[in-house]
């Protein structure tokens, strides 16, 4: 009998078994893939990265080498060498996990698991017996009904983080994150790449200000954005597939649908311990992870709230320590988002759009990369850095970063938001000079109208 049984090794469910074995439990981890690491390792952020850098380099060495006076000249990419590069990336990490179920006495088990009942679970044929079970397993795209994936011309980002070539001319159905990013790697390798987009701004959750500069950026790079529009039938032949969009046909020679993700629940045996999803398929938790059956407790993408990798992560450890007696919190406010096109978008907190929703009293002030030394030193100087914080008390409500390195940059904003700290407080911290968090810091200056740079 283990002391706790997750089910699914991704970011969430990898996390619990460790935090759990830590904190001295019994513990098996169980996902039918072979490989550790969920869709985030073998299908998701890590593949995903490896190939926007990969593109992001090819990219500059083609656009921008000369700008920087170097002569890059016939520079060209062997398509297969990217994808054996990613997978290599892939297969460390899966390593690495089993190194650190090794070292901390994680049982990993590979089988589709079913649960039978509030402590036994089906694998492979073996019942497996756990005090309790964390489920971790994760979500799925969302397919259109008239355009099934057969994951070589109508894909979804599985399909589309495995083409066997570039396409010449790649349509996307959603520019939300997934969509952009998988779009700009294949536009930098010269694909023809266009949007459909049934919502009025790309990355819908962004600060509107943020999504509108992206689009501008994406645009000028050679990406075309439908929006306001809506797919409505599709014609798929031997060679090619035809979109219905309005009254128009879209050919081209694959198709990205992007339009969301769902839990992951089919099959792992929910009705035979009364767990109901809610209509749009999520597990229902309380605060403290548990699901209507008192010792099954759910995580990540499987519940309420973004579908992120350190999302779930943050779950994983809080339901481990939660198991083993400790009293755990998760800041959600402080859960940042992030987008990996070039420019790169780092978000944490309150958009302007929700603080006005909250009926909040807030100041806001930007700072552009155009004034940033470290940014022109680079020859990065696109986007700007936009800072929200409470009238009364100062207290940052959002920080909003679209530019190079916005990924690594709001780490400061998630720390700020965290640990409740004001405008003034990041105004007055020292900032290496010259960095690109100095704008982070002029924009809080602005915010006390004491901005040297503008
Ligand atoms: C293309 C792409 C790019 C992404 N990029 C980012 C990013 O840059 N940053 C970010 O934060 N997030 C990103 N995400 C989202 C991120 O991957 C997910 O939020 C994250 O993986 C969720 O973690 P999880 O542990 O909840 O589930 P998952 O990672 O989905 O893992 C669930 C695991 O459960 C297993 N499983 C399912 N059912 C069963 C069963 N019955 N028995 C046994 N095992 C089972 C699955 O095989 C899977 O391995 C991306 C997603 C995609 C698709």
């Amino acid at each position: 009998m283990y002391d706790v049984v997750v089910i699914g090794s991704g970011p969430g469910g990898y996390v619990a078994a460790i935090r759990a074995a830590q904190l001295g439990l019994k513990v098996a981890c169980i996902d039918k893939r072979k490989e550790p690491g969920g869709t985030c390792l073998n299908i998701g952020c890590i593949p995903s990265k490896t190939l926007l850098q990969a593109s992001e380099l090819y990219w500059k060495m083609t656009k921008e080498a000369a700008t920087y006076g170097l002569q890059a000249e016939h520079v060209t990419f062997k398509f297969s060498e990217m994808m054996r590069r990613k997978e290599g990336v892939i297969k460390g990490f899966n390593e690495g996990i089993l190194g650190l179920f090794k070292k901390n006495k994680v049982t990993y088990i590979t089988g589709a698991a079913k649960i039978l009942s509030p402590t036994s679970i089906q694998v492979a044929g073996d019942p497996i017996e756990a005090k309790f079970i964390i489920l971790a397993t994760g979500s799925e795209p969302i397919a259109l009904p008239f355009l099934p994936f057969d994951e070589k011309r109508i894909v979804s980002s599985t399909g589309a983080l495995a083409f066997d070539q570039v396409p010449k001319k790649l349509l996307v159905i959603g520019a939300g994150v997934i969509g952009v990013e998988m779009g700009s790697v294949y536009s930098r390798l010269g694909a023809q790449v266009e949007f459909i987009e049934f919502l009025d701004k790309i990355c819908p959750l962004l600060d509107d200000a943020v999504s509108k500069e992206l689009e501008r950026i994406l645009t000028q790079q050679g990406m075309k954005f439908h929006l306001s529009t809506k797919v409505t039938g599709a014609d798929i032949s031997a060679r090619s597939v035809s979109l219905k969009v309005g009254d128009k046909e879209m050919a081209a020679d694959a198709v990205l649908v992007a339009v969301g993700r769902k839990p992951n629940t089919q099959n792992l045996g929910l009705e035979a311990v009364n767990i109901t999803p809610t209509p749009k398929g999520f597990i229902p938790v309380d605060g403290q992870f548990r699901t209507s059956t008192s010792n099954i407790f759910a995580i990540g993408d499987l519940i309420d709230g973004p579908m992120l990798a350190h999302k779930a992560s943050e779950e994983g450890t809080a339901v481990a320590e939660i198991i083993a007696g400790l009293s755990p919190t998760i800041e959600y406010t402080a859960i940042p988002s992030v987008v990996y096109t070039y420019p790169e978008v780092g978000a944490v907190g309150l958009t302007e759009a929700e603080a006005k929703a909250l009926n909040l009293s807030y100041n806001t002030a930007t700072c552009a990369f155009k004034v940033n030394s470290r940014a022109k030193c680079s020859g990065e100087e696109d986007g700007f850095v936009k800072v929200l914080a409470d009238k009364a008390t100062d207290k940052i409500l959002g920080i909003h970063i679209i530019g190079a390195h916005a990924s690594e940059l709001i780490a400061e904003g998630c720390l700020a938001i965290q640990k409740k700290l004001t405008a003034l407080d990041i105004a007055r911290a020292p900032c290496a000079h010259p960095t690109l968090s100095e704008s982070i810091k002029e924009a809080c200056l602005a915010i006390h109208k004491m901005a040297i740079h503008r």
